[in-house]
């Protein structure tokens, strides 16, 4: 396999896809901002993946790669669950623990690989927010 390409478990195809490494110049063409950054792409279904870009390993996907329908169940997640530890009520890393004991598994937005995965780490973040003190 080229170095350029990737086993990537792609949520689309259901299967571990030979992704193509790409950059923000073909996944946001029009963030100008984004064109250095790298992402993993299938070019079966063009779903794409970020990269850890920030650490040594700049091209290590952040995780699967996600359907549409999933990025934006991420994105609620996160609209549920960010302001939750940014109110200073509880931690990120203790909100994140909490939520890997209800779901079943080391919880990080980037590993859910469905809409029903990401509507349990709703409930389960609802639950929390319920069980903290104003
Ligand atoms: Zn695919």
């Amino acid at each position: 396999m080229a170095k350029s390409e990737g086993a990537i478990y792609c949520c689309d195809c259901a299967v571990e896809v030979r992704a193509r490494l790409t950059d923000g110049t073909e996944i946001y063409p029009h963030r100008r901002d984004l064109a250095e950054l790298p992402f993993w792409k299938c070019d079966v279904c063009g779903n794409y993946v970020g990269c850890h870009h920030k650490t040594r390993e700049r091209t290590r996907p952040l995780g699967c790669i996600p359907t549409q329908q999933i990025r934006e169940a991420r994105k609620q997640v996160h609209a549920l669950a960010d302001p939750l530890w940014q109110s200073g009520r509880i931690e990120r890393r203790a909100l994140y623990v909490e939520i890997s004991k209800r779901i079943g598994w080391s919880y990080h937005t980037a590993k859910i690989m469905s809409v029903e995965e990401a509507r349990k780490v709703c409930l389960a973040v609802q639950e929390i927010a319920k069980g903290l003190q104003p």
